[in-house]
């Protein structure tokens, strides 16, 4: 019998956004990872920046146990900066710090990363490898088979927005799995809220794919 492909998705920041876009998820019995800055939360939300036009703020501490319950958590650094670009001990810190404040806030361990913009170099991949992560995603968007030849350089599919979003769902089939990822914040207007969810339902309503958590596709298969 042909095998399903496995669907994993990630999104990053920690925006309110993200609040919306559990409740699709959860209604369509979707998985997928959030990648979270651990320094720049509040215990309430707090303004972030404006994308096209439209404010973005970011979580408080006093909702994300409740919203991102059942998700998984991965790290994205502790503040965001680019880290190729910052004195290594630095960039440890944002590195191992991070990872250890969404392992004491959420409970739950924390083996995948983000690299924020996408951007990294040698060194920064070995920080992250040699802080417990299994796996680090950038944004350049990719067909590359799986698993990956570097991990930590870990290249996800596509964009959620990509006009070829399907024709890679498709193609990927071959290779048994396919990676999704994006911001909540981008989606600025109830039609484009609407065709995520469509996106969402039409996945799940796939007898030939299962959602599934990205970094259990790096861990040892249970016995
Ligand atoms: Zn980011």
């Amino acid at each position: 019998m042909p095998q399903k492909m496995t669907v994993v998705q990630c999104w990053d920041d920690g925006v309110t956004t993200d609040a919306p876009l559990i409740e699709i998820l959860r209604r369509h019995g979707a998985s997928a990872s959030f990648n979270l800055n651990p320094g720049l939360h509040t215990a309430e939300r707090s303004k972030g920046w404006v994308y096209k036009g439209t404010d973005v703020a970011r979580l408080g501490w006093n909702e994300m146990k409740e919203l991102y319950r059942g998700f998984t958590i991965a790290g994205h650094s502790l503040s965001h900066p680019h880290l190729e670009a910052i004195p290594v001990d630095e960039a440890r810190r944002e590195i191992v710090e991070g990872r250890k404040r969404l392992q004491d806030f959420f409970g739950q361990p924390v083996r995948g990363f983000a690299y924020p913009f996408g951007t990294y170099n040698d060194q920064v991949e070995a920080l992250v490898r040699e802080a417990g992560h299994v796996y680090a995603r950038t944004t350049k968007n990719d067909d590359a088979p799986f698993p990956p030849p570097n991990p930590m350089a870990f290249h996800p599919h596509c964009h959620f927005l990509s006009p070829a979003f399907w024709e890679r769902y498709e193609a990927a089939r071959a290779g048994g799995y396919f990676y999704f990822w994006g911001h909540s914040y981008e989606m600025i207007d109830s039609g484009m809220w609407a065709a995520f969810e469509e996106k969402i339902r039409r996945i799940s309503a796939d007898a030939m794919a299962q959602w599934g958590n990205l970094e259990e596709l790096f861990l040892p298969a249970a016995s």
